[in-house]
């Protein structure tokens, strides 16, 4: 496919490989971006925004429900896509493309919501016969930079607020699965979007980040990934806006109240979608020296049962990782833990990019795979004996995304939502779910800010204050 910079599809004679990692098959290439091409995104970016701020709300939420439409009548060819380019299942592809529309159509939504509210100006000591109001404006250019694991949805919670706040937006997707953000920028022009309205460059974040997210004419960047890319573009952009959505080892702590056969259920399901390669997903399990044992026997016949294999048949559950090196790190760290007293009860075998949803067992908070973002299909379980102890290992992280409980105790689940850190916090499901209307973002160094259009517009709007000074 080509990228799509100042208003034209272009290629470059340098071009990236996407790959299926299921079988390294070719399925397309796009072009490598240098930095002539992020000065001109940049520079388009600038006519785009211009554009941008003169359509009415109405006109944007149009645009918006027209490429949710236009998604809806293609969602078979984007699920395909987007679990050809990034190895998920089948179903969790077409899955992702039901999550999009619906990000998309709340975007729209959002964008006929956008409003200031009046300020009781006369309520201070020297405020009579001022009036006040405030405004919400767009940010101007907004750099959109998403990850490979939700390579359609994510994309999605940055453009459509975006667009709905009445910003430019430069979108560089991930190098690995590019294919669903050029197929995105597409529709959206096909559903009416200034032309300029959008750049989206492919091509390595090392190469071309540092220019996109330092430029001074860039006034918002929202962006999704790993939490040291996220640190480096926080110290490489200046003063603008930031927005981060990065990391976690998310835990669900199990009481000796739970029901085991729901926590099994939930713990099969949370743990290992898209191979455990999903932000929130199930990492540690705390569970309660009284239920552990049984726990586990309730867990392992579900992981073992999960099929692993080529991510289009329909009955495999588990497909490869992104890349085999992304599998390798996974197996590395595994049996580093396993040598140093942890005790591996299913998986643990590799094939390729493939890695065998696994449970590792009398994990200690000290080895890497329980302190340190896996993103693996694996999970990885430590006994407690109080809920203060859960709680406790619960936050020894530096990462604060989500995290579940599975109680019948309201006592215990609202210490819990009190108690732990984290943004999200599940009562009796694991850490991984999430609708796209909800606020959602992380704690400590899993970021700030939030995503969810109603929350993202905001952070991709500025506000201004209006006084008037009136004579009577
Ligand atoms: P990543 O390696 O951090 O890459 C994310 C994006 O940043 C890619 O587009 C990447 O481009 C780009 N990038 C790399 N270096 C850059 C630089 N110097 N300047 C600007 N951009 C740069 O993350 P990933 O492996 O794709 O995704 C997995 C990570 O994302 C995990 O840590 C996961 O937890 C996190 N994640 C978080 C959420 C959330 O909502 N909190 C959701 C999904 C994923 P290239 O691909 O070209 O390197």
């Amino acid at each position: 496919m080509k990228m799509y910079v100042a208003g034209h599809w272009i290629d470059k004679p340098q071009t990236i490989d996407v790959r299926n990692s299921y079988d390294n098959a070719l399925i397309d290439t796009v072009p490598r971006a240098d930095q002539g091409d992020v000065e001109r995104a940049v520079q388009s970016a600038e006519r785009g925004a211009r554009a941008m701020a003169k359509l009415t709300s109405l006109e944007r939420a149009r645009i918006l429900l027209r490429a949710a439409e236009l998604m809806t009548q293609r969602k078979e060819e984007l699920g395909q896509l987007i679990s050809r380019e990034e190895g998920k299942i089948i179903a969790e592809g077409r899955a992702e493309v039901l999550r999009a529309i619906d990000t998309i159509t709340g975007s729209a939504e959002e964008a006929k919501r956008l409003h200031g509210e009046t300020i009781p100006l006369d309520a201070a000591s020297h405020g009579a016969g001022k009036f006040g109001v405030t405004l919400r404006v767009p940010c101007g250019i907004v750099v959109a930079i998403s990850p490979f694991n939700f390579p359609l949805n994510l994309v999605c919670h940055k453009v459509g607020p975006a667009i709905a706040g009445g910003n430019a937006v430069i979108v560089k997707p991930a190098t690995d699965t590019p294919l669903s953000a050029l197929r995105l920028t597409e529709i959206l022009l096909e559903a009416g979007l200034p032309p300029e309205g959008i750049n989206t460059l492919t091509g390595g974040g090392a190469e071309i980040g540092d220019l996109l997210v330092s430029d001074r004419r860039v006034r918002k960047i929202t962006f999704t990934g790993s939490r040291d890319v996220g640190e480096h573009i926080c110290r490489t952009a200046g003063i603008k806006r930031v927005t981060m959505e990065l990391g976690s080892n998310a835990p669900v702590i199990i009481m000796p109240d739970a029901d085991l056969e729901k926590v099994a259920t939930a713990v099969a399901a949370t743990g290992y979608a898209n191979a455990g390669q999903v932000c929130i997903s199930t990492q540690r399990v705390l569970a309660s020296g009284r239920v552990y044992a049984d726990f586990l026997d309730a867990l392992t016949p579900k992981v073992a049962a999960l099929k692993v294999g080529n991510q289009l048949d329909e009955s495999v559950k588990v497909g490869p990782m992104v890349k085999e090196k992304e599998a390798i790190r996974v197996e590395e760290w595994i049996k580093e833990a396993v040598s140093t007293g942890a005790r591996l009860v299913t998986g643990g075998t590799r094939h390729g990019a493939m890695y065998a949803p696994t449970i590792v067992a009398d994990v200690k908070p000290e080895m890497k795979i329980s302190y340190d973002e896996l993103f693996g299909p694996a999970v990885v379980v430590t006994p407690f004996t109080e809920i203060e102890d859960a709680i406790a290992l619960a936050n020894d992280s530096r990462y604060g995304l989500a995290a579940g409980i599975f109680t019948e105790n309201l006592e215990w689940a609202w210490k819990f939502a009190r108690e732990v850190q984290s943004g999200n916090l599940h009562i009796n499901w694991g850490p991984q779910w999430r609708a796209d209307l909800m606020p959602y973002g992380g704690l400590k160094e899993s970021g700030f800010g939030k995503e969810g259009p109603a929350y993202a517009i905001e952070e991709m709007t500025e506000l201004k204050m209006v006084v008037f000074h009136l004579s009577s």
